[in-house]
């Protein structure tokens, strides 16, 4: 499978970067357009956070799908790279007024706020502009996601959202408002989530919820699920493209909408994950009292996911036939957690071997940083190194 990667052309260019292969973004949206086509009510916002690199968010927004954010910067950088603010939504626990002012400037479709405090501001600020907030309020569906614990978000103990105990307050509060249109509900469990019994689980309890609103003659048009589907970091290669099919099918299936209902989804990894690769270069092969290690000129500053989510990277040698040999692959930033994988077998490698670290399109670029005074990795589409 080393043929997907222009090895020539990554030759001539500084590493460390990231490459994205375009055509496997363009066939994975395909694939949820396909998904949601028998579904005129789903409405899908790509979650601009997992990857806001303005060429991969070209062919997002290209594609016809909406964005969620969660910053004032996401708004900006979105509608500065073609996405209509009438396909906008906007969530975060902690907005500043800046930040919902620039939303409500540019007309966004809808706020998920995440506290009655922030609905009040949302209330005030809008008043001030003569205009009217819609809103969805998010609430905290208690809703466990098996998966890493720093990426749960749906649970009672999470800093997300709205308690449920909360929900009819908050409903009340919003209706009375002047400023602000309660138009939905918003949920959002957590991330690289496999098992579609954690989505059966918040489909319930939406269903729950939906039946107490109808026992208050309370109507929502809106419900958002929001994202998290996972893919496999183990077989980017044989799993380029998450089971769609299956994800949407979970909500057609179990979540009864109310007639006139817009279902919409908020999906980040899963559209960009697999896209993108991380290259780097072998600098050095130090032998250590019991390991090898590849020492690299990518660190946790480029791809921070393996030192902050213990997370998993299938790691190839691009430019190495030789017989396969057990390394620690690591970087050069002064961090004991500066390491992207330990004891894999790689083909044996070398001073200046490329090394590609897979299913690095989404929570890769954008959190690079510059720690140690490192440059920023620079992101490449296939079309740039053709
Ligand atoms: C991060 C986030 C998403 C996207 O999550 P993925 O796991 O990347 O799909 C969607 N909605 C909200 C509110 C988020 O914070």
């Amino acid at each position: 499978m080393k043929g997907i990667f222009p090895v020539q052309a990554f030759r001539e260019q500084r590493t460390p970067f990231y490459y994205y292969d375009t055509t496997l973004l363009r066939q994975t949206l395909k694939a949820i357009s396909d998904a949601v086509s028998c579904h005129p009510n789903y409405s899908v916002h790509y979650a601009i956070k997992a990857n806001a690199n303005p060429k991969i968010l070209n062919i997002i927004c290209q594609a016809g799908f909406g964005a969620d954010c969660v910053s004032g910067g996401e708004i900006q950088r979105c509608i500065d790279n073609g996405f209509s603010p009438k396909k906008i939504v906007y969530a975060g626990v902690g907005k500043s007024d800046w930040e919902i002012n620039l939303g409500l400037d540019r007309n966004i479709f809808c706020f998920n706020v995440e506290s009655i405090a922030e609905l009040e501001v949302i209330n005030e600020l809008a008043a001030a502009k003569g205009k009217t907030a819609r809103v969805c309020l998010r609430i905290n569906p208690d809703v466990g996601a098996h998966t890493h614990a720093n990426i749960t978000t749906g649970l009672a103990e999470n800093k997300f959202g709205i308690a449920m105990s909360d929900m009819d307050e908050a409903i009340a509060r919003a209706q009375e408002m002047t400023n602000i249109e309660f138009i939905g509900l918003h949920f959002h469990i957590g991330s690289q989530i496999l098992n579609m019994d954690d989505f059966a689980a918040l489909c319930n309890r939406i269903n729950e919820l939906q039946n107490h609103l109808d026992r208050n003659r309370i109507s929502v048009k809106h419900i958002n699920v929001g994202g998290g589907l996972g893919i496999d970091y183990n077989h980017p290669n044989r799993v380029p493209i998450p089971d769609f099919k299956a994800y949407f099918n979970t909500f057609a299936k179990l979540l009864k909408l109310r007639e006139g209902q817009i279902l919409h989804f908020e999906l980040g990894r899963a559209v960009v994950a697999q896209c993108g690769s991380l290259i780097t270069k072998v600098l050095y092969v130090k032998q250590g009292t019991a390991k090898q290690f590849a020492i690299v000129d990518a660190g946790m500053t480029d791809l921070i996911r393996p030192a902050l989510y213990q997370a998993y990277h299938k790691i190839e040698n691009i430019t190495s036939e030789e017989g396969k040999q057990t390394y620690d692959v690591v970087g050069p930033i002064c961090e004991s957690s500066d390491v992207f994988a330990k004891a894999i077998d790689l083909n044996a490698t070398h001073r200046g071997d490329l090394l590609a670290i897979r299913s690095a399109g989404a929570y890769g670029e954008i959190m690079a940083s510059r720690y140690n005074c490192r440059p920023m990795p620079t992101g490449y589409t296939t079309e740039e190194l053709e």
